[in-house]
């Protein structure tokens, strides 16, 4: 069950040194990447999306790294950057090339640095074209390499407008992404047909715009008679990544009812001390059944008994003039009970994260508790 403790990373890794996850956004084709070093719990993460922000921020807690950077690969035109909204959470850098001259950036990247995270690193590689301001981060052994949108799976970003250049783009291309060793597993910015990674080898060959025999001037061709439509969300995204993502002031986000966390899993969540300390302005609803409830486990006072089995049924007995923190033993049934609550239209609903097994561990009351 869920506690407020995270996993070993060695253990998360396994025998690998390197802990490496790939996260998508349908909404924008967008993936997001977490690369942590196992051994000092340091990591990165490449092109957080704005809007999957409490995803990530998840992850990062149940996993427990330190971050020291957000990188992006560019300045997006189809999806504004989680970087601000994590740079806020966790204090991790803000890392966009400084030919991008965004504002908030914290560590302005240039070709042939460094970003390192523990006892790894990624290679800064400017490969512009798309925007002049693309990188591709390559990982220290040349085993990954993250393009962004230079090189997607068998085709490439656009090169139409953000001073995008086919020509440069075919140079950055050919010089320093598929020069790199055939079997360097190469990471887009961007897929919309489900294709998650491709490798030099692969792009090599099959790259439909560059690969087999394709010439610059192929390329250039080919590029320069896309038409492809405007981005639709150009306008909104381009001036909120060249502020990283930081929301504008008349933007501000309405305070919350309660510091709900979002689990990886997608659930709200809310710690014992919180709800013990506020407890007096909120229903707690426990959802066992009744024998557990009035057995030797004991229960929260004061709180509201409708066993999971009859809450659909029940759901005019919960008062609707506060928030509703639901519990059962473990924090599994009562997961379920909130999900069917918010489905319900309770918007001010969050499980009590690990449920009365954490809320005694922790020292909170309980009532009609036998002694162990
Ligand atoms: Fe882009």
């Amino acid at each position: 069950m869920v506690t407020a403790t995270p996993l070993s990373l060695e253990a998360v890794a396994g025998g690998s040194k390197l802990l490496f996850r790939q996260l998508f956004d349908a909404e924008t084709g967008t993936f997001t990447y977490l690369l942590v070093d196992g051994p000092s719990g340091q990591g990165v993460l490449i092109d957080p999306v704005f809007e999957q922000h409490s995803r990530d921020l998840s992850l990062i807690q149940e996993l427990g790294p330190t971050l020291v950077a957000c990188l992006d690969t560019h300045a997006h035109a189809d999806h504004v950057t989680g970087s601000w909204l994590m740079h806020q959470a966790t204090g991790c850098a803000i890392g966009l090339a400084a030919a991008a001259r965004a504002d908030n950036v914290t560590l302005p990247l240039h070709h042939g640095d460094r970003v390192a995270f523990g006892s790894r690193h990624l290679d800064v590689r400017a490969t512009p074209g798309h925007t002049d301001g693309c990188l591709t981060y390559v990982l220290d052994d040349q085993s990954m390499a993250f393009t962004g949108d230079a090189l997607l799976v068998r085709g490439c970003g656009r090169c139409d407008f953000q001073q995008g250049n086919a020509a440069t783009l075919y140079r950055s291309i050919t010089e320093q992404i598929l020069a790199l060793p055939e079997q360097c597993l190469l990471y887009p910015g961007h897929d919309y047909t489900g294709r998650m990674v491709s490798s030099v080898a692969e792009e090599r060959r099959y790259n439909a715009r560059l690969g087999g025999q394709a010439t610059e001037r192929d390329f250039v061709g080919f590029m320069e008679n896309m038409k492809l439509p405007h981005p639709h969300r150009i306008a909104q995204a381009l001036p909120a990544n060249l502020r990283s993502g930081r929301p504008r002031e008349d933007q501000a986000i309405a305070p919350a009812w309660a510091p709900v966390q979002r689990s990886y899993a997608g659930l709200p969540e809310l710690l014992p001390d919180w709800v013990a300390e506020h407890r007096h302005a909120l229903t707690l609803l426990d959802v066992r059944s009744t024998e557990e409830f009035n057995g030797p486990d004991g229960r929260v006072p004061e709180s509201l008994l409708i066993p999971l089995p009859e809450l659909e049924q029940r759901l005019l007995e919960i008062p609707t003039d506060q928030p509703v923190v639901v519990l059962c033993h473990s924090g599994s049934r009562s997961a379920l009970a909130t999900q069917q609550l918010q489905k319900a239209g309770f918007s001010q609903v969050a499980n009590l994260r690990g449920g009365l097994r954490c809320w005694s561990d922790e020292g909170y009351p309980l009532d009609g508790e036998s002694p162990h």
